[in-house]
């Protein structure tokens, strides 16, 4: 017989996590103004809101949390951080950050000025809210393909190139600072970009000489389908297409908290020793010093630990085996996500779910809040809520996609918890008639509302 697959690590610590009644649940998800991000994550049974700083940490990382130098300068630790950035990814600089977003504000805060262009896939939320910010405009050259949940291709994430090409073309290069490469598509439903791709980005890129930025948060769950699914990567090791994938980068963003497996840290690495020394300045300004920029000594420790761990085989395939499961579980149940299962989530396909709830109440919120009522489950809205006004109109922008993302935190849930997820979604799935009303807003910021925004049930 065929042995069945199982995880690659075993359990040293738990946590407690509590269940809750429905009636609990409608009370608290009113009193967060019908926001998940408003909920208290004691309310919370099975928490998928994301996979960002959320997962667990090994005991070599926590280990390497002892022996964290705390030096204002210089410290072992930002060398082994360096170490770790240069072996495993070929930087040869870099700024500590204290996240992902961080290592934009140190980057853009240099290379961007009002009504810039920067092309690339699906530009992530806080991304896209720092070019926005500066008032440059991100353009989306994400395939086609991407928008068909249930098309079920290997590299989904990809870059149209002649899209991208006629932006390169369209405006002087003065006026695109960057190319940003988001690897895997977030936004796109966790999708990989495969090598060849990235090797028509970047070949574009030094024909119409625009640096390439690479978005990097889940770089090795990127690798990870290139080896499986790309032909001629099979044989290789996940660190030969690591640094494989970032031969092709000027740049590179970081959000450690997805790939490096820490609950906090980030940093943008440079190859251009003059850009690193100019982004410097911010990093003093917002951050910190240099060699810890928004990170304490143990937290760069742990962060070289997992850069590590992250770029293992055996550690990746439990990861995206078990958002595979999930997949599986609701192919049983015929519930449409986006096809096939992404790196780091499920997102489900709230619009082909809830088809009387009009796109103006907010179709995937409405799914969420459902699926939090049925099970205490909470996940995120990629949806009309996250795409925002737009800056010049402030109309409403609707997505063609309404998505509701399941973030799987890393070596945190078990597939039992898979179970619960699968079968609640299908309870709500089952009454899907029944619901046809949304939400409207009561309150929203005037950048990236969906964090804090206040709803209530549409009348
Ligand atoms: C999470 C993420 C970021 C931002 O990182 P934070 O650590 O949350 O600030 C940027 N880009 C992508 C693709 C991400 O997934």
């Amino acid at each position: 017989m065929k042995l069945p697959f199982a995880e690659s690590y075993r359990i040293k610590m738990v946590e407690t996590i509590k269940r809750s009644t429905r009636e609990e649940r409608a009370n608290w998800i009113k009193e967060a103004n019908y926001n998940l991000f408003g909920l208290k994550s004691d309310y919370v049974f099975i928490d998928l809101l994301t996979d960002s700083g959320t997962g667990a940490m090994s005991d070599k990382q926590w280990s390497a949390m002892m022996e964290g130098d705390e030096s204002y300068a210089g410290s072992r630790s930002y060398y082994n951080m360096k170490d770790a950035i240069k072996d495993i990814l070929g930087f040869d600089y870099f700024i500590p950050t204290h996240q992902g977003r961080a290592a934009e504000n140190v980057l853009y805060s240099i290379i961007i000025k009002e009504g810039d262009i920067l092309p690339g896939n699906s530009h992530f939320d806080t991304t896209k809210g720092h070019i926005e910010f500066r008032k440059a405009i991100p353009v989306d050259c994400t395939i086609d393909e991407a928008s068909d949940t249930q098309l079920e291709i290997p590299f989904k994430g990809n870059v149209d190139i002649a899209k991208l090409e006629a932006v390169l073309k369209k405006y002087p290069k003065e006026q695109i600072p960057a190319v940003v490469l988001t690897v895997t598509n977030n936004t796109a439903g966790g999708q990989p970009v495969s090598m060849q791709n990235i090797k028509e980005v970047s070949a574009l890129c030094v024909k119409y000489d625009v640096p390439l930025q690479m978005d990097s948060a889940r770089f090795a769950e990127n690798a990870y389908f290139i080896k499986t699914r790309e032909e001629g990567y099979a044989d290789k090791s996940m660190r030969e297409i690591v640094r494989e994938m970032f031969s092709y980068a000027d740049i590179m963003t970081m959000s450690s908290k997805k790939d490096a497996i820490v609950n906090m840290g980030g940093f943008v690495a440079f190859k251009s020793e003059e850009l690193w020394k100019s982004c410097q300045k911010i990093c003093i300004m917002n951050e910190g010093f240099i060699t810890y920029g928004g990170m304490s000594g143990r937290d760069m420790n742990a962060l070289a630990q997992g850069l590590h761990e992250g770029t293992d085989f055996e550690y990746l395939e439990t990861r995206i085996k078990q958002i595979e499961y999930l997949g599986q579980k609701l192919d049983e149940y015929n519930i449409p996500y986006q096809r096939p299962a992404g790196g780091h989530a499920i997102f489900v396909d709230a619009k082909k779910i809830l088809t009387h709830v009009p796109k103006e109440e907010f179709i995937a919120q409405t799914l969420g809040i459902e699926l939090y009522l049925e099970a205490g489950v909470r996940g995120v809205e990629v949806g009309a809520l996250l795409a925002d006004r737009d800056p010049v109109t402030h109309e409403n922008r609707y997505p063609e996609l309404e998505l509701f993302r399941l973030a799987i935190p890393r070596r945190t849930y078990t597939n039992n918890h898979m179970n619960v997820i699968a079968a609640a979604l299908k309870n709500v799935y089952d009454r899907r008639e029944e619901i046809t009303r949304g939400y409207e807003i009561t309150y929203e910021a005037p950048i990236m509302r969906h964090f804090t925004i206040g709803l209530k049930p549409a009348e």
